[in-house]
């Protein structure tokens, strides 16, 4: 069966939405609910050694109640066109850290992480990878493998099959991607759990036998996840990851504004042991690519993949079950 293109549509109707877009056209999906109209916005992850902020809610962790549903009337716009394959990486002048501490290398570790794909610069981050000779992380979307606007489905699939072959893990980023689906029907917990379990099997068709067990909750965890969501996963084989440093190259236009906030992230985190970065499958993630390969490059810190044997928490929630 197919799946429903519908993730798309939800998308618009959630706005501006909180949803990211693959693809610099902004059709798909967003992954900050910031602009969600009516709900305060959601500032980037807090610094790492910080309170659970959310332990204290009754039934639904932050601010749940207060997301709007589809704006009724709210019209999709235009469909968007594939947009122009990104040239190549400009040359851009590193992002000096501001006071980042001497760091030894092999000491500390950041983990590249994509989401949203496949999508048609799956092949384009990957290259820029292998030339690096580092591995990173990809959360797939079962919709955007299935039922992709911008790709022959086979084409998703040899996207797939490549991040596996390459050694890059594939993590579990839902099968639709839709927020109300995933969190706010009665029962949306097991739609989240069920969703992860499917594309867990999807990609272990695809790759022939991979058994992904990580996951990333679209929009993230926190303001998402009730306690339901929290119980489920938690007691579930699969453990989720969310970030702790977000260029927010869904929205940003510029590579410069997006080490730019890298850097903020970092500095604000005091150059975290562990960090987990959030980017997707946008053009412009792609032209920054080099230079936030090169950014971390300079402060010595070591490039890995996930590694199911060397878990780790890293939830807005603050979660160690999850
Ligand atoms: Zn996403």
């Amino acid at each position: 069966m197919k799946h429903i293109p519908a993730a798309a549509l939800i998308c618009i109707f959630l706005l501006g939405c909180a949803t990211t877009g693959i693809h610099d056209g902004g059709r798909i999906e967003q992954h900050e609910i910031s602009v969600v109209p009516g709900m305060a916005p959601i500032p980037g992850p807090e610094p790492l050694p910080g309170p659970p902020s959310t332990a204290q809610e009754p039934d639904v962790i932050a601010a749940l109640p207060g997301l709007p549903g589809p704006a009724p009337g709210a019209a999709p716009g235009p469909e968007p066109r594939l947009p122009d394959l990104p040239e190549a990486a400009p040359e851009t002048a590193a992002i000096t850290p501001r006071e980042a501490p001497v760091i030894e290398a092999g000491r500390r570790f950041v983990y590249l992480t994509f989401d949203d794909g496949p999508s048609p610069n799956t092949g384009r981050i990957l290259d820029i990878l292998s030339r690096n000779n580092i591995k990173g992380t990809f959360f797939v979307v079962g919709d955007h493998i299935l039922d992709n606007e911008f790709m022959e489905y086979e084409d998703s699939v040899a996207a797939v099959r490549r991040v596996h072959a390459e050694g890059h893990y594939i993590g579990l980023h839902s099968m639709t991607h839709l927020m109300r689906h995933l969190y706010q029907v009665p029962g949306a917990h097991s739609n989240f759990y069920d969703e992860m379990r499917e594309l867990q099997n999807l990609i272990s068709e695809i790759t022939g036998g991979f058994t992904s067990s990580l996951y990333r909750a679209p929009y993230g965890t926190r303001g998402m996840f009730t306690r339901d969501h929290i119980r489920t996963m938690a007691a579930s084989d699969l453990r989720a990851w969310d970030w702790n440093v977000d260029p927010e190259d869904w929205k940003l236009r510029t590579v410069d504004a997006i080490l730019e906030k890298i850097e903020s992230d970092m500095n604000g985190r005091r150059y975290p042991d562990r960090v987990v970065i959030l980017l997707h499958e946008r053009n412009i993630s792609v032209q920054a690519l080099p230079s936030v390969i090169e950014y971390f490059r300079n402060l010595n810190y070591t490039f890995l993949p996930y590694s199911p044997a060397s878990h780790f928490p890293m939830n807005l929630l603050y979660n160690p079950d999850l």
